[in-house]
């Protein structure tokens, strides 16, 4: 999480850095702050709040050439003015800014305090500093290497020298890094967001990697000083996807986007004339296909999600066993990995450390995995090696929706192709690559519905909790609904099997408890029916969420969706549901960007 920007150049720094910082606050925003090197020392300015606080604070005429700054996500010590990174040494020579998380500052901070180092704030972070100015290093590229051999956990981190301005040392295990080249300038950012409007020639480090860089260039080598030669490589996305335009907000702009996202992720994949899917960046023979005996697909969150509904998919057309399971269980319980599985790793930003992790264990354990991952030279695509690229644009908004829906079509697109090799007939096979060429405008049709959503979601947003049933393929999409409700509306929503109800949740349904059931116009049509008078006999209101024709007064509210292939149902019902916690949280005053405690791309633990 949070992010870090730094610069080295002609130029004054701190417009930079803000301007860098600001695009990165997705990534964490409980606190901010900036570093220049300035007349022989530094000038530190940090606040707790966002950047447009830290904007507000920097007194006027603040400037220098080279500077790093942050926008923090706490992990250790309160979001407050002195835990703000960046975080200065004693003498206040070195600055630092980290992202990710010192597992042993505990006994680094005892070890400073025993030598009499004054510490300055509640943060794993801060030791940083402190190691780095007591190296006896002759470059400061080798005292931030020593410093990192003390340090036990994950960093991406900057660190700069007031006796050495003009230089920045950036290194990274486990939370990204990336410089950017400019003219006569270098960046270096945890995300291209930082870097787009500068420049569009990059490196991303790798692991263990520690970088020096300087206004003409920079110079690259390992932890154990092996140099290593990185050459740029150019980011194919425009600066002005990752602006908002005429739109509210991201969240708006990113579920608006969904049609043409949904299309790119689908382009010249449909295979027509074998009714199937061309999936090269797989990297799978028929041969292997045939091997494979279960598939295994790993994410966090939605990506857990959109994982739940892609095993599903799997199983339905290819009839290979396949599960989800949350990546950080994953990695943690010591999983059995079996080389006749196909692992799936899943994940937007390509940085979630709990997924990245697990394809590690998996790696080392000699498991196959595939990405299904939406930036292009991320950790995750990048470990992967191969994989389906969602090419869903920037998400930015820290609620994930076409990430989420691009997701679910690749996994589509996966199940259609093993499901081709096996035993999905030609006919079938046709029918889904119909259905799915069809997706982005039935999802633009569910958009241009957006006003008789909203006006739902205007009407219950009094509800203090709310309930999401779906049996079978609405289950995954109900569990996503209810996670988009309560992380921007905060309002408690909980996600049940619709089956499940009877077994205990039943007992919570009174007028006050409204729920959202799914009901895809399929098979079980009819148990679904029976689960919304289930309700309604307890005087619980139901919206219901469908692509079937529901007798009339049967649901409290009803929100159709255009009828969509049965296996696709899932992925059309969960658009509305994106609009329904939209327009509930925007009814309740929600910041819907930067819901409270959260960031996007979960570079920590
Ligand atoms: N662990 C550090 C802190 O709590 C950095 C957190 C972050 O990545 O923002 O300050």
């Amino acid at each position: 999480m949070c992010g870090i920007v730094g610069y080295v150049g002609p130029r004054d720094a701190v417009p930079l850095l803000l301007e860098g910082l600001h695009r990165l606050e997705y990534r964490g925003y409980d606190s901010a702050g900036v570093a220049v090197a300035v007349d022989g020392g530094l000038r530190v300015v940090k606040t707790a709040g966002r950047v447009g606080d830290l904007r507000k604070a920097v007194p006027e005429g603040t400037a220098g050439a080279t500077g790093i700054a942050h926008t923090r996500w706490a992990t250790h010590g309160e979001p407050s003015d002195r835990n703000a990174h960046p975080h200065v040494d004693a003498a206040s020579r070195i600055a630092i800014v980290h992202n990710g998380v010192f597992e042993n500052s505990d006994r680094l901070r005892a070890r400073l305090v025993a030598d009499n180092v004054p510490l300055a704030s509640d943060t794993d972070s801060e030791v940083l500093a402190h190691l780095v100015a007591r190296s006896s290093a002759t470059t400061l590229e080798d005292a931030v290497r020593e410093a990192l051999a003390q340090v036990e956990g994950t960093y991406g981190v900057i660190v700069m020298d007031a006796d050495r301005p003009g230089e920045l040392v950036a290194a990274r295990r486990g939370s990204p890094v990336v410089l950017g080249v400019g003219e006569q300038e270098m960046l270096v950012a945890s995300d291209v967001t930082a870097l787009v409007r500068f420049t569009q020639q990059v490196i991303y480090l790798d692991d263990d990697e520690i970088a020096t860089v300087t206004a003409d260039g920079y110079r690259t080598s390992t932890m154990d000083a092996r140099a290593t030669t990185r050459s740029p490589t150019s980011i194919d996305v425009a600066s002005a996807e990752y602006e908002l335009g005429d739109h509210p907000d991201f969240m708006y702009k990113e579920m608006r986007e969904q049609p043409e996202a949904v299309d790119r992720c689908l382009r010249g994949r449909l295979d027509h004339r074998f009714s199937s899917a061309r999936l090269d960046g797989v990297g799978l023979t028929p041969q292997d296909y045939q091997r494979i005996r279960r598939v295994k697909l790993l994410g966090c969150g939605s990506a857990y999600y959109a994982g739940q509904l892609g095993a599903q998919l799997i199983e339905e057309l290819a009839r290979i066993p396949a599960d989800a399971e949350p990546a950080s269980e994953f990695r943690y319980r010591n999983p059995v990995v079996d080389p006749d599985t196909l692992y799936v790793a899943i994940s937007q930003s390509g940085e979630t450390l709990d997924t990245l992790a697990a394809v590690q264990e998996l790696k080392r354990k000699g498991g196959h995995v595939i990405g299904v991952v939406n930036a292009v030279g991320s950790t995750i695509a990048r470990e992967c090696g191969h994989g389906i690229f969602l090419h869903a644009g920037p998400e930015v908004s820290v609620a994930a929706t076409k990430s989420f829906t691009t997701m679910a079509v690749a996994l589509a697109m996966l199940a259609l192709d093993l499901g081709r090799v096996r035993d999905l007939s030609i006919t079938e096979g046709r029918r889904l690559v119909t259905g799915l060429a069809r997706l982005p405008h039935q999802i633009a049709q569910i958009l241009a519905g957006e006003q008789e959503i909203e006006a739902v979601a205007r009407k219950y947003a009094r509800a203090e909790h709310m309930f999401f049933v779906g049996r079978v393929r609405g289950w995954p999409a109900a569990r996503e609904g209810a996670q988009k409700l309560k992380e921007i509306s905060y309002v408690h929503a909980e996600a049940y099997q619709a089956s499940e109800l009877k077994h205990g949740p039943l007992a919570l349904i009174d007028p006050e408890m409204p729920t959202v059931v799914l009901v895809p116009d399929d098979e079980l049509l009819a148990k679904n029916t029976a689960t919304i008078e289930e309700i309604k006999a307890r005087g619980g209101p139901v919206i219901a969420v469908t692509d079937a024709e529901l007798p009339a007064g049967l649901a409290t509210d009803v929100i159709r969706v255009p009828k969509a292939h049965d296996s696709l149902a899932p992925i059309a019902l969960s658009v509305p549901l994106q609009l329904f916690a939209y327009h509930l949280a925007h009814a309740l005053g929600r910041d819907v960007d930067r819901p409270r405690n959260l960031a996007k791309s979960v570079t920590v633990e």
